[in-house]
């Protein structure tokens, strides 16, 4: 049998019809960049994500950027960040001239640990990421308690969360601004590069909204240096479609992860960690990821099998030779150097079947036999 890590060519076919006729819109009103699709699709998630603002963008970097820019983040600001994740949420702050300063993580739930940030604040730390890895959010309350202490700016990094709940709120709900990845291997996925900021703040969509369009407000009057960072009609047309699928395909996510929780602990409870869903959080698994000892033999013995899986992330952002200036080093932050050397995410869409998830786990126990 062949599993691929993620199959998008099932949802495109339920979906054709309906996506072909709002691109064949689009291309006929030829009205292509902020136009009616991208306005639509701000305040449907912006009220997804029971916040005011949405300010669509080009990608999820670039609605990192955007927001600490927007927070008047600058050269000489510190802003702590997760060092495991995906690399954009420290490249967003050094692009904004601004220097990462990284966190270690819980080792149950792979997010930032609040524990590991309050030490690190010093007079220069202006902002905390969070980044709802994996799909589960990080612990809000503690983060929230902690800025508000040191009157730090939280932005969330909800690429791979949207939909995801902590205590009933949703991304944007508790930081600043929330940036969410319409990649198209997240849970909301374009057919190519988008983004969007989400926030309570007017002044802060209102800023981000300048910012996006080359800092020209009124128009071609320039007070600020912004970029051009827009999310196309096409995309957002297609986006409009998918959004009214969201819940179910989040909710398919989670029964397929139930199931292999199920299926791993029973037949391999002393082997394989499996995700842990921490009380009053909904995770919407983005990915099922798993923890095991001989992770690099056993992603070859599944890919010799047939089985695609993926190593999310193989390298801790403070090792990172583009970071090599800060000075950091080995045994700096234990957990997420663990995590890069147990973590493995196996298959996982909403499609995927039963049939799918029996063959991994069975193969996962003959590996391990
Ligand atoms: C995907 C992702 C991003 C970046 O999003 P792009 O749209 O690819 O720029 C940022 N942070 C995390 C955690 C991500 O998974």
């Amino acid at each position: 049998m062949n599993i691929p890590m993620l199959d998008l060519t099932q949802q495109y076919q339920t979906l054709k019809e309906d996506i072909n006729k709002a691109l064949d819109k689009v291309m006929s009103s030829a009205r292509f960049i902020l136009g009616p699709n991208v306005k639509q699709l701000e305040e449907s998630v912006a009220k997804y994500s029971r916040v005011s603002y949405g300010v669509g963008v080009a990608s999820g970097s670039d609605a990192l950027h955007i927001s600490l820019e927007a927070c008047g983040i600058k050269e000489g600001d510190e802003v702590i960040v997760p060092a495991f994740t995906f690399f954009a949420t420290a490249g967003a702050v050094a692009r904004a001239g601004a220097t990462p300063v990284f966190a270690d993580i819980d080792p149950v739930t792979f997010n930032i640990d609040p524990k590991s940030i309050e030490k690190l604040i010093t007079d220069k730390t202006k902002a905390i990421i969070p980044v709802h890895l994996y799909g589960q959010m990080a612990d809000m309350k503690a983060i929230k308690d902690i800025a508000d202490k040191h009157h730090l700016y939280i932005i969330e990094d909800a690429a791979q969360a949207i939909g995801a709940e902590f205590e009933g709120k949703r991304a944007g709900e508790i930081g600043a601004t929330a940036c969410y990845s319409f990649f198209p291997t997240k849970n909301l996925g374009a057919y190519g590069d988008a983004g969007m900021i989400v926030t309570n703040s007017e002044e802060l969509a209102e800023r981000s909204r300048v910012l996006r369009a080359h800092g020209s407000k009124p128009k071609y009057y320039h007070h600020v240096l912004g970029y051009n960072s827009r999310l196309d009609e096409m995309q957002a047309a297609i986006l409009n479609v998918k959004l009214e699928h969201l819940n179910k395909w989040n909710e398919m996510r989670r029964k397929n992860a139930a199931y292999y929780t199920e299926l791993l602990n029973k037949e391999l409870g002393d082997r394989v960690i499996t995700p842990v869903e921490v009380e009053n959080r909904y995770h919407v698994y983005h990915q099922y990821t798993i923890r095991v000892k001989d992770r690099d033999q056993l992603q070859q013995f599944l890919k010799d099998n047939g089985v695609a899986t993926m190593i999310y992330y193989p390298k801790p952002l403070h090792l990172q030779p583009v970071f090599s200036d800060l000075g950091y080093k080995e045994g700096d932050l234990p957990e997420s150097e663990k995590a890069c050397k147990e973590a493995l995410s196996l298959p996982m869409f909403p499609e995927l079947s039963k049939e799918q998830q029996e063959y991994i786990v069975s193969k996962i126990k003959e590996f391990y036999q």
